[in-house]
């Protein structure tokens, strides 16, 4: 039995999208290739500011912003943890599951209210990945399985059965977060990528043995993807 801990990306349209990203028997790892919408991409070169909005300890803050910082290699960001004043992305640690807002539609939300929730408890061997997956549609990249070259063969009934079972999603989740990309016309997309953090594990959704497992890391095309969209800032020559 696979136990899936549900991420989703929250939507301006407050249709939230939600994903299954933890998969415990993990592995294999595919890609499938980042996507991101050019309107939700921050400004490159600028400050995005971050903060809990709650008393989390140091240690735990600690290894949250590690996560963060794991992209920051290879975008022209920076990040800021602020304390005492609403971030702009503002991380709440609640619930189950597990759900950012895209990019800058962060910016949309309440300052009472969260941008990004994890669900995930820090005890779980996927709070880092998740962590790391949620910044990702912090910083405006979408799910990787929504590629149009994904081609994932889909077993759309064992998706409705077991997500509607375990999750009580809708056909209408389903639909919307794992078959559907949401204004294709508005992405922005790079190579389809297996490995990507932002992949969703499709084990016992698909047909056929090709699944995708859970990837841990940030994939070398997620790094690349991320360094297309926010590029390395050219300061032009030091003076003599
Ligand atoms: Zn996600």
């Amino acid at each position: 039995m696979h136990n899936y801990n549900l991420v989703r990306m929250a939507k301006p349209t407050d249709n939230f999208e939600r994903l299954p990203e933890n998969n415990n028997d993990a592995p294999a790892v595919r890609r499938k290739r980042s996507l991101g919408y050019t309107t939700k991409f921050w400004e490159n070169a600028s400050t995005i500011t971050f903060s809990f909005m709650h008393d989390v300890s140091d240690e735990l803050k600690y290894r949250i912003e590690l996560g963060i910082r794991k992209w920051e290699p290879f975008v022209s960001l920076a990040f800021e943890l602020v304390e005492n004043v609403p971030g702009m992305i503002r991380i709440a640690l609640q619930g189950k599951d597990s759900y950012s807002f895209i990019g800058t539609d962060a910016l949309k939300v309440d300052f009472n209210e969260p941008t990004m929730v994890l669900g995930t408890t820090p005890d779980s061997p996927l709070f880092d990945h998740t962590v790391q997956h949620e910044f990702g549609h912090a910083l405006g990249f979408h799910h990787a399985h929504l590629h149009p070259e994904a081609r994932i063969p889909w077993n759309k009934e064992a998706a409705y059965e077991f997500l509607g079972k375990q999750h009580g999603w809708t056909r209408e989740d389903v639909d919307s977060n794992l078959f559907e990309l949401e204004s294709p016309h508005a992405a922005v997309f790079g190579d389809y990528d297996k490995l990507s953090i932002m992949h969703y594990p499709t084990t016992n959704l698909i047909y056929g043995n090709d699944a995708v497992g859970l990837n841990l890391t940030l994939s070398d095309k997620d790094k690349a993807f991320a360094r297309k969209i926010y590029p390395a800032l050219n300061y032009g020559q030091l003076p003599a």
